[in-house]
């Protein structure tokens, strides 16, 4: 490749390599990929490299990455000490048919900074993760139905693809929301077994929870749900969900597949929720894919086989491979607390920095999130729920022509408005993100006037 260039979409021109190798994917992938998540039209761009917090596409193009594939890098692409531990597990093999030291030296490393888990299991993706920790929950209370918040995202598992992505209308009241199938070809009979409750709001959650006081196994709760809008759990929110849970010997489960990022011990330990069970995935497999469920000793011991028949069995060919768990206990290790800080202080300078921006350039629009995390919403109505959040055709079409002309000027974030920070980012980077902003939002406002404030 030439010489990098700085911005620009030049991946969008239809004789490009990205538009080149798009129709090329057609032909044998359905829409061209296997991850609904990341495609967005016309069609995105070809990726080339990534070093630190700098990706590059196939056009020669470089943007800051605050998209970090969806939050699960936590020290940016191709940190050296993961890539030289990686590269020395690669000679050693790398899918192995039997245990592996390193994979103690992970568990160890993630049991030793959080108080709720004593025992922790692996699997490849936060999906099975959650389905592992939603069977797990299921066979220790002898009960079937979990309930989630509306919104709330927790893999492609059946159970958990429930009123995900629907929209108010849909959902029924806010009070008791309906139970809504998220995709196709999931039995209709699911929905008995999953009921929805409205995050934040405790005396909606306490009224439907006695309602199926008797029947629900678990209730699942992303600790900051990044799809409900990224919005923080209101104060005395999980206490209340702790002691109504417990009080009718329902199990809670943090699923930080994602909010794992937000302090040293997680979004349990930022907001002070006490789980039974937590699943986890993205940054702790430092790049690779991972998942793990974890929780106490008492309720994980359903997978013990101790030679005879697991009450909840854990196969999986890849589970805990070695090169999963070299580069997580890398990436882990240097997550250590005075990491932890430093990137969360970043964080909130970025935050700030950006609501200034929108109040100085008096925009309607708004930036939510804790610990490495943001959420920009395109409007100044203040966002308390997931209904709030959500993105009608309008303001969808205002975040899209945001999301690309973000990237027309080097920065890259998830094109609904998510993003984080990554150790490897610096104030500077912070800096260019607040003029690219402000550089995309001048010809934003020229065309949708209403942001206005
Ligand atoms: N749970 C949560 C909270 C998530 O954010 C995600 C993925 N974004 C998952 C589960 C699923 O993880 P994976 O994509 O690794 O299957």
């Amino acid at each position: 490749m030439s010489e990098p260039k700085k911005a620009g979409n030049m991946f969008l021109d239809p004789t490009s390599h990205s538009s080149r190798l798009f129709r090329e994917a057609v032909k044998y992938m359905p829409g061209g990929n296997s991850r609904t998540s990341i495609i967005y039209s016309p069609h995105p761009f070809y990726f080339h490299s990534g070093q630190g917090c700098v990706i590059t596409d196939v056009e020669g193009v470089e943007r800051l990455d605050f998209h970090n594939n969806y939050t699960s890098l936590i020290h940016g692409h191709a940190d050296p000490d993961v890539v030289k531990a990686v590269s020395q597990q690669l000679k050693k093999g790398t899918a192995i048919g039997a245990l592996t030291e390193s994979e103690i030296q992970l568990a160890k490393l993630i049991v030793d900074r959080v108080p709720s888990i004593e025992q922790i299991g692996f699997a490849n993706s936060g999906t099975e993760a959650v389905m592992l920790t939603i069977r797990i929950a299921r066979a220790f209370t002898g009960r079937d139905k979990i309930a989630k918040f509306e919104g709330s995202y927790h893999g492609s598992y059946d159970h958990t693809e429930v009123s995900v992505m629907n929209s108010p209308e849909e959902g029924g009241t806010a009070y008791e929301p309906a139970s809504v199938l998220d995709s196709e070809g999931i039995p209709g009979t699911v929905l008995k077994d999953v009921v929805v409750l409205p995050f934040n709001d405790e005396e909606a959650v306490k009224h439907i929870i006695e309602k199926h006081r008797d029947t629900l196994s678990a209730v699942i709760a992303d600790p900051m749900p990044s799809r409900g809008g990224l919005i923080r759990p209101r104060e005395g929110f999980y206490k209340f969900l702790r002691e109504i849970t417990r009080k009718y010997g329902i199990l809670l489960i943090a699923d930080e597949v994602m909010m794992f990022r937000l302090s040293y011990g997680g979004g349990q330990e930022m907001f002070g929720i006490e789980p039974d069970l937590t699943s986890l995935g993205k940054i702790i497999g430092g790049g690779l894919p991972v998942g793990a469920v974890a929780g106490s000793a008492k309720i994980m011991e359903m997978f013990i086989a101790g030679g005879k028949h697991a009450r909840v069995p854990h196969a999986g060919t890849f589970n805990a491979n070695p090169v999963t768990m070299v580069a997580g206990r890398v990436t882990m290790g240097k997550f250590d607390k005075p990491a932890v800080e430093k990137l969360n202080g970043l964080s909130d300078n970025f935050r700030t920095k950006l609501t200034g921006l929108f109040t100085l350039m008096k925009v309607k629009a708004q930036v939510l999130g804790a610990g490495s995390m943001f959420r920009i919403h395109l409007t100044d109505d203040p966002i308390n729920s997931y209904r709030d959040a959500y993105m009608y055709p309008h303001r969808k079409e205002m975040m899209t022509k945001l999301f690309f002309k973000l990237m027309d000027t080097g920065i890259y974030i998830a094109p609904e408005g998510i993003g984080c920070l990554s150790t490897a980012m610096a104030e500077k980077d912070v800096d260019s993100f607040i003029v690219a902003m402000e550089t995309s939002l001048t010809t934003l406002i020229e065309e949708y006037p209403e942001l206005r404030a």
